[in-house]
């Protein structure tokens, strides 16, 4: 009999784990099976160059049409998994279909957060919210965007670039507060300031509701916006559910061991939806990066193809905003001591962020190459003196 693969969920981290089997020697079936009906894409384009209408779905294809089958990878679209029932080794599908499984990969990624609900709401997490949301960014149109997370903040600077009014809204004291220390949050206010949104922090978002033909955001301090349509951009969900009606073990995504298991025999875990260890950084993280999620697909592939190497990696994750790359690396968090080098005003610069003297971050806009050195630091647990000497 034929060993048999199944993955759930055609993102980048699904695709990279069939990639990675088949790379690997892998002979058995691979049914890749992914909700949306479109081929696998790359996400992070999404809110850059496709809501501008820069670039086309058929140009961010994260492999070739012809490839699946030449990889003999069974893509199914538009095809959603129901249940999992680990002791039969089998996934139902929504029309009711059972796929059996030697072994499976949840690989499910994330939804869109939307706490509230209103005719002008939009969310934007895949190629099939893009439309819409273009649809609105014309010259002159008013749009509101709530949330200055790494998705906000994009689009924020897309409308922009498109020539919208934008108002930007966000609950923390400043932008990227999930990625950025604060020295460098206030670097992101001068950015979207200087570039004409209109960005209002410590927002705490209580409701927004269609009110005559507008959508009106209201805060808890009283202060509203109103606009056509509403952006909210509050970060992503999990979809863990899969793996929780089946008794696997959740704990803000599906817990998996260094090698991508989960608590169940024969289930491993991949990208966005996993909870993983890190070796470098210690504790657990959910990592919501596209290069975390193709690396972490790529490694778990590798183990599901008969390997043992454990998943160990630097986090790094990148935002285009108003035509200035940010790069960020490790896990930087507002007590590490910053030092910068370069010129945050020419925003030229590169900013290590020291534990002890230690390596723990970094964050750079314009140095690629710095931030790729200091991920070499922070993996080898350097002291910034020490590397900066050229120790190794
Ligand atoms: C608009 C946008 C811009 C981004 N920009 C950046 C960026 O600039 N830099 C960066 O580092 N990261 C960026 N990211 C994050 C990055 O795209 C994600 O980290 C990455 O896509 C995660 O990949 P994944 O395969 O784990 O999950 P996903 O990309 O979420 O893919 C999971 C897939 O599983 C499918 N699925 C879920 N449940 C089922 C089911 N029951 N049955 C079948 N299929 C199912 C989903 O439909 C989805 O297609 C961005 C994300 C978004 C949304």
């Amino acid at each position: 009999m034929t060993h048999r693969t199944v993955i759930v969920g055609a993102g980048i981290a699904g695709v990279s784990a069939a990639a990675a089997m088949r790379r690997t020697g892998y002979e058995g079936e691979i049914d890749l099976l992914g909700a949306e009906p479109e081929l696998p894409y790359r996400r992070p384009p999404v809110s850059k160059e496709i809501v501008r209408g820069e670039k086309t779905p058929d140009e961010i294809r994260i492999k070739k049409p012809e490839w699946y089958e030449q990889q003999s990878v069974n893509l199914r679209t538009g095809v959603t998994v129901a249940s999992v029932d680990t002791d039969a080794h089998l996934v139902r599908l929504t029309d009711g279909e059972e796929v059996a499984y030697d072994q499976l990969l949840l690989a499910t990624g994330g939804r869109a957060r939307h706490p509230w609900s209103a005719a002008g709401i939009r969310t934007l997490r895949t190629l099939a919210d893009a439309p819409d949301l273009q649809a609105e960014l014309a010259p002159g149109h008013h749009l509101i965007v709530v949330g200055a997370g790494l998705i906000g903040s994009e689009i924020a600077a897309s409308a922009r670039q498109m020539g919208c009014d934008v108002t930007l809204l966000e609950t923390a004291a400043l932008p990227l507060p999930r990625l950025l220390p604060p020295e460098l949050g206030e670097l992101y206010v001068d950015l979207h300031k200087s570039e004409g949104t209109d960005l209002h922090t410590g927002v705490e978002v209580a409701s927004i509701n269609d009110e005559d033909g507008h959508t009106v955001v209201r805060a808890s301090d009283g202060r509203t916006w109103s606009a056509p349509v509403v952006v909210v951009a509050v970060g992503m969900q999990p979809n863990v559910e899969l793996a929780e009606a089946a008794g696997i073990e959740v704990a803000n995504g599906i817990v998996v061991d260094e090698l991508g298991r989960t608590s169940a025999p024969d289930v491993f875990a991949a990208g966005d939806v996993a909870n993983q260890p890190n070796g470098v950084l210690g504790g657990r993280h959910r990592v919501e990066h596209w290069q975390g999620s193709q690396n972490h697909g790529t490694a778990v592939g590798k183990v599901m193809a008969g390997g043992e190497d454990p998943f160990v990696e630097v986090p790094w994750c990148w935002s285009d905003q108003y035509g200035h790359n940010l790069q960020v690396t490790g896990w930087p968090e507002a007590a590490h001591e910053l030092v910068v080098h370069g010129s945050l005003d020419d925003r030229d610069f590169i900013a290590y962020l020291l534990d002890g003297g230690i390596v723990r971050g970094a964050v750079g806009i314009g140095r690629p190459r710095d931030i790729r050195a200091a991920e070499k630091w922070i993996a080898a647990g350097q002291r910034l003196d020490y590397a900066l000497e050229g120790g190794t």
